[in-house]
């Protein structure tokens, strides 16, 4: 007995990127703080710097990708920071062939948009949506910017690769131009100068605007309070909190009463979207789903979890049970039987 229900959407995630083959900028935690340091040093962020990619086979490789999404349950993945156009070539080289396994919605790297954003296509299976800018590191590499030094690290407060000036300067001609804003921000410092950012770029209209802070781990409740006040949409990923809750302790302890803890941020009216930011978690949203159930920080009903991961206007999902009526823990015996992507050419 199978159920339909809302499909998957991975709002943040390094699907196609990672199919290219591209080798990883990183590979260990320390080569990610190397490069945080190495961009800190240098007044750049992680997303301003070309990384060109071959598009000779690159369209077979995104499919390979797409087909990969379908067969776990999602409708539609985004991509957070192309570095170069060339995905979107290959993209609308498989639409001549007809409808894509998922939909996919692009968001340009910073460096790259500011060589100039390609139009949006209007094409509900491929289309570019905003602009991927990046505030501060990571907490695993102790890079993420904080307003007081690590628990492990006391000395060392972490990197801020943007000024709320440098922010404005960077997101006020795409925001002019219509596009969604999505910021890399973990630590509070960070996430505070984005919010300020935000709040002088459009002001009384950031609500409508819905500019997403991506990740947003490390809160304050002043901080909370303020994406609620503005309308910030929080991009969360749905297992970071089971995945980082060792680390994170060791890194900030328990003194962070809104880390992580995303049915405050709900309670508060803060906007949730998530993304598995694949390849760091799993692409899988049934694993993202038990996860985000079962975070050790905040867990979440999973019905309000499973809200959260869907979403009906992106197509639906056939499931071999409903997850709301399994264990947190047995979610992800549940099958994924097919996907429909809305757009999908349906039955006569
Ligand atoms: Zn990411």
């Amino acid at each position: 007995m199978s159920v339909e229900l809302a499909g998957f959407v991975d709002r943040h995630a390094h699907l196609l990127r990672t199919a290219s083959g591209n080798p990883p900028a990183w590979r260990t935690l320390e080569d990610v703080r190397r490069l945080h340091e190495r961009c800190a040093a240098a007044g750049i962020t992680p997303v301003d710097e070309p990384e060109p990619t071959a598009l000779t086979g690159l369209a077979a490789r995104l499919l390979d990708a797409l087909e990969q999404a379908a067969r776990v349950g999602l409708v539609e993945v985004w991509e957070a920071g192309v570095r170069d156009w060339h995905y979107l070539d290959a993209l609308l080289e498989l639409r001549e062939a007809g409808p894509l396994p998922a939909r996919v919605r692009l968001l340009a790297a910073a460096g790259l948009a500011e060589h100039g954003m390609r139009a949006r296509t209007g094409d509900p299976w491929c289309d570019v949506v905003g602009v991927k800018l990046y505030a501060d590191g990571w907490l695993g590499t102790r890079t993420c910017a904080l307003s007081r030094g690590f628990l492990d690290e006391d000395t060392n407060t972490g990197f801020a690769f943007e000024t709320a000036d440098s922010l404005v300067r960077r997101i006020e001609p795409h925001a002019r131009a219509g596009w969604l804003i999505a910021t890399h921000a973990i630590g509070d410092r960070a996430i505070e100068s984005v919010l300020d950012a935000y709040e002088r770029v459009w002001g009384d209209d950031c609500a409508a605007a819905a500019p997403r802070i991506e990740h947003a781990q490390l809160l304050r409740p002043d901080l909370v309070e303020r994406m609620a006040g503005l309308g910030a949409v929080a991009c969360i990923q749905p297992g970071f909190g089971a995945d980082d809750h060792a680390d994170a302790l060791r890194a900030v302890g328990d003194g962070w009463p809104d880390a992580y803890r995303w049915t405050r941020l709900l309670d508060t009216g803060v906007p949730i979207v998530t993304g598995s930011d694949y390849p760091i978690d799993a692409l899988a949203p049934l694993e993202g789903l038990r996860k985000l159930a079962a975070n050790p920080f905040d867990p979440m009903d999973l019905d309000v979890a499973l809200d959260l991961m869907t979403d009906g206007a992106a197509g639906t999902v056939r499931l071999s049970h409903d997850p709301r009526s399994r264990s947190v823990e047995d979610v992800t015996n549940v099958a994924v039987l097919g996907t429909t992507p809305a757009g999908s050419p349906g039955p006569p």
